[in-house]
């Protein structure tokens, strides 16, 4: 079968939606997942979303950024991010977005690595709040509409165009979708480890079909693996305990229930002080204690955390909880520009899949939602404004219908490997 649309949008979590709400309504725009429409890291998000609190904070939240990411990061990205920052919290909330309020303002809250609390927060489901909204808004646009379990395997290329995608639906069918631009938001890359807090079926597909049609990758191999996930010797998706716990006060403590590392510091220096801490106790967690924090703010900022944890039988207002880290963002990705353009002319990428350099080397907490809707919202302003539609129709033969097949995940995971390789060579000999 072949579709043909103005917009084609790959991802239906916060980065897809963005990035097709704000693209102008008189373009036809077809968004695809690989799942459900809710299932995505997006809804996931727990801890919150950063914003520039005021002009005082500016220089303080740009060295946080990139302090974290071992000064790895692109300023200019990082500058773009905060800058854009407020006005991307007003868009949501004229959207409905809530987040919590004291004194007629916003709450802050605080996590790791960053100096004052400058968090946005809607309980510990803020990811949820956020794209809920959006896929709300995007249900109702007109000219919007979204297929589920629709799985992208493919671009068509024409003259070293993208000129839409070709994908696979649940029976197995093949389908072309021709457009004038494409859109990548396929996420992270979590569903390539056993243990992770992604969706299992992020697999970093986009990755691996922008490999394969020359696109340029940056830094594979950075990897953030989080600090804190509730232990388990169950299978499937890692249970994130978000590090505004720790912002909040919660305490990690070794087999002897004392404390061994600075629970602020960034995320990378964290994990490798559980790992050491691991080995030493000789146990496959460390603890966590929550009892710092008072009861009245674990049940009412933190209601998620507190109900998952009863049900995996912790009472977390009494007791410490096992932690152990686990994979859970993508630093690297499909290299893009400051407006998401990719190197593929008419391919853009956005959030997780893409690398614009806001990050680093390791990135700090709750920039990433930001990071997302910042550079969605640019990729849309930049295609809405291009209203010349490509000079040649494109036939889609039965070849291309086929998609790139090959091993995808063995893919990306060559590609991690060759980054590794890369850097480990470069900082040798630096
Ligand atoms: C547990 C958890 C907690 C987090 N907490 C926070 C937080 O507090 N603050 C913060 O800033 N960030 C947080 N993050 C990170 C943040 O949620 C993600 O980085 C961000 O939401 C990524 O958005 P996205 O749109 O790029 O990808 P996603 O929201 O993951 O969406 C990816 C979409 O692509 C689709 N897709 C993938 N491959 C294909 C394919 N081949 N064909 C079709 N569709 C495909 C998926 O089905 C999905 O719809 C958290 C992440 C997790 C996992």
């Amino acid at each position: 079968m072949n579709l043909k649309t103005d917009v084609v949008v790959v991802g239906t979590g916060a980065g897809g939606l963005f990035c097709a709400l704000n693209l102008p309504r008189d373009r036809e725009v077809l968004m695809v997942t690989k799942a459900g429409a809710e299932d995505s890291d997006s809804f996931l998000a727990q801890g919150g979303i950063c914003v520039l609190k005021d002009e005082s904070d500016y220089d303080s939240y740009f060295e946080d950024t990139m302090r974290a990411g071992h000064y790895e990061n692109n300023p200019e990205s990082v500058d773009i991010m905060i800058r854009s920052s407020r006005g991307i919290i007003n868009d949501l909330v004229k959207l409905g977005v809530e987040f919590e309020k004291e004194n007629g303002g916003f709450a802050f809250t605080r996590e790791g690595a960053h100096s004052k609390p400058r968090i946005l927060f809607h309980e510990d489901i803020t990811g949820r709040e956020i794209t809920s909204r959006l896929l709300d808004e995007a249900r109702r646009r007109q000219n919007i509409k979204i297929t589920e379990h629709f799985t992208m395997v493919d671009i068509i290329e024409k003259n070293g165009e993208c000129r839409g995608i070709v994908g696979r639906d649940e029976n197995g069918e093949m389908t072309a979708v021709t457009a004038d631009y494409t859109v990548f938001a396929t996420g992270g890359i979590g569903g390539l480890f056993e243990n992770s807090t992604n969706f299992p079926h992020l697999t970093g597909d986009a990755v691996a079909v922008a490999l394969k049609h020359g696109a340029e990758i940056l830094n594979a191999d950075y990897i953030q693996i989080h600090p804190t996930t509730l232990y388990s010797e169950k299978p499937g998706r890692r249970f994130l305990i978000s590090e505004s716990v720790r912002g909040e006060g919660a305490l990690l403590l070794n087999a002897n229930k004392e404390r061994f590392v600075n629970e602020l510091l960034p995320r990378d220096v964290v994990t490798e002080a559980i790992y050491k801490q691991m080995e030493k106790d000789n146990k496959p967690y460390v603890w966590l204690s929550m009892q710092p924090i008072p009861e009245e703010t674990i049940k009412t900022h933190f209601p998620n955390i507190y109900k998952h944890c009863l049900e995996e039988g912790y009472d977390v207002t009494k007791e410490c909880i096992p932690v152990v880290p686990a994979q859970h963002y993508f630093m690297g990705g499909i290299k893009v520009n400051s407006s998401s353009r990719t190197t593929i002319p008419r391919l853009y990428a956005v959030g997780e899949t893409a690398c614009n350099g806001v990050h680093g080397k390791n990135r700090l907490a709750s920039n990433s939602l930001l990071e997302t809707l910042v550079f969605a919202k640019r990729a849309a302003l930049e295609i809405g404004a291009d209203t010349e539609k490509p000079a040649d129709e494109v036939e889609v033969d039965a070849e291309s219908r086929r998609g790139c097949g090959g091993d995808y995940k063995q893919a990306v995971k060559d590609e991690i490997e060759r980054s590794r390789k890369y850097h480990e060579q470069h900082n040798n000999e630096a």
